[in-house]
């Protein structure tokens, strides 16, 4: 395993993942983004140092055999970020560009995200770099299985719990937990979270990234005066949680899906979209391009719509210093992961619009995954109607936590999230000795 000892180095520049180029450096924004909060809270300075790097974390390399008879070689990642409030949490990327740098970052913001929800969890997550899209069912089931061979020695309920997050499925959890399971010899299916229901998964885990935003993006209306019955809403990246988004705006707030998008561009219709025949539409292509009653849009455009309602629903740094003075949207709802850049943060700051920050916008997910761990040390199942009232209740909690100590402090909400959160994590840290 190796552990990375880098409060040593902490004063050297990170190299980005890609030479330094744009787009930036994940980590590199996720550590800016915390000592902008460790300033405001004068943190002591060796929590802060301790708090820039990943207490663990563990890199492995996977010969899988594929369905031509030949050997491929894949690289993987574990990060285990900060255990100081609970066993680390946090879900697994197949994806072609994943870098360490990626992960370090999203297991970074899991850190964030559990202490503003007050879950007791910690922060990690993993990738493998991979293609789903050009893998077959079978050599990705072995790829999946190899990664839990590898990462299963530090893993556990009690130590690190994974979960899905882009291109990875609950079949590809039921796979993971399969393969743990034999490792330990005896059934652990809690050691991952996001499985089918029919092996311990929970109820309303599927929608629960987009319910927890859907949930936070109401209470922002509420506090704005905002009248989002009938607000038109623009949906970046239409995978899991943007769909799910489309669907709950309208179904839970009257929202109008007037604009959605994915890897391949985006639709758009001023009055309006149906979001189920769009899924329908999206099943059968594979993309929302071509949807009847649309004009062809791309994904920048997207962002730059005139929509009072913005959910970012893809990947990092879509808003940056470049677009962020042409976003039009009253409130950024950000389901996805890093999609706002600190400059670009500043900027919409600055322009009154309203950003309900990502660790706090798509903490249902992970609200939800816990609801499942508690689930399966009971092997006691709630219905989902219990699921989305105590859904319903964190994250709501955990909203107006940040909005007060935004208007508390004069700052922006992400800044906000993290004085709530590095406070909890720094608190732990403190009690336990560790500083
Ligand atoms: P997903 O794979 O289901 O969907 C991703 C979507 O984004 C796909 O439709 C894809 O076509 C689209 N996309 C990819 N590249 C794009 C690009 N350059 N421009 C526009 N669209 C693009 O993934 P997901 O689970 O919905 O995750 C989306 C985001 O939400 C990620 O940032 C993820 O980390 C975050 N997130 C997801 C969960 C969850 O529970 N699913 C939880 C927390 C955060």
């Amino acid at each position: 395993m190796a552990t990375t000892a880098q409060a040593s180095q902490a004063s050297k520049p990170i190299v980005s993942a890609n030479g330094g180029g744009s787009p930036p450096n994940p980590f590199e924004i996720a550590q800016r983004q915390l000592d902008e909060a460790a300033a405001v809270l004068k943190l002591d300075p060796a929590i802060h140092e301790l708090l820039r790097w990943p207490i663990r974390e563990l890199h492995v390399t996977l010969p899988v055999k594929m369905d031509d008879g030949t050997t491929k070689i894949f690289h993987g990642f574990r990060v285990q970020y900060n255990d100081a409030r609970g066993p680390t949490k946090g879900g697994i990327r197949f994806h072609p560009q994943e870098t360490i740098d990626t992960v370090r970052a999203l297991a970074a913001w899991m850190t964030w995200k559990t202490a503003v929800v007050d879950i007791p969890l910690g922060g990690g997550k993993g990738g493998i770099v991979c293609n789903p899209k050009e893998m077959s069912n079978g050599e990705l089931e072995r790829l999946s299985r190899a990664y839990i061979r590898q990462v299963g020695r530090i893993l556990g309920l009690e130590k690190d719990v994974p979960a899905p997050d882009v291109y990875t499925t609950p079949q590809i959890m039921a796979w993971m937990a399969d393969e743990f399971s034999f490792l330990k010899g005896y059934n652990e299916f809690g050691v991952i979270t996001g499985k089918p229901l029919a092996l311990g998964g929970s109820a309303g885990r599927n929608d629960a990234t987009a319910r927890g935003g859907i949930f936070t993006l109401r209470e922002a209306a509420k506090v704005l005066n905002f009248p989002i019955k009938g607000a038109p809403m623009a949906v970046q990246g239409f995978g899991n949680a943007g769909q799910y988004a489309a669907l709950l705006g309208e179904e839970l707030l009257g929202c109008k899906l007037v604009a959605a998008s994915d890897s391949r561009g985006g639709v758009y219709n001023p009055a309006g979209i149906d979001p189920h025949a769009l899924i329908q539409h999206k099943e059968k292509t594979g993309s929302v391009i071509g949807y009847p009653g649309t004009k062809e849009i791309s994904n920048e455009e997207l962002l730059e719509l005139d929509v009072p309602v913005l959910i970012p629903a893809a990947l990092e740094n879509v808003i940056t210093a470049g677009n962020a003075g042409r976003i039009k949207a009253r409130i950024v709802a950000e389901l996805a992961n890093g999609p706002t850049t600190p400059e670009a943060d500043k900027i919409l700051h600055e322009r009154g619009v309203y950003v309900i920050p990502d660790f706090l916008c798509n903490a249902g997910g992970v609200t939800v995954s816990y609801f499942e761990m508690v689930q399966n040390a009971y092997d006691y199942y709630w219905d989902v109607e219990m699921v989305h009232e105590r859904l319903d209740k964190k994250m709501t909690a955990a909203f107006h936590t940040v909005h007060q100590a935004a208007q508390q402090h004069g700052v922006h909400n992400r800044l906000a999230a993290y004085l709530v959160a590095v406070s909890r994590v720094a608190e732990a840290v403190q009690l336990r000795g560790w500083v």
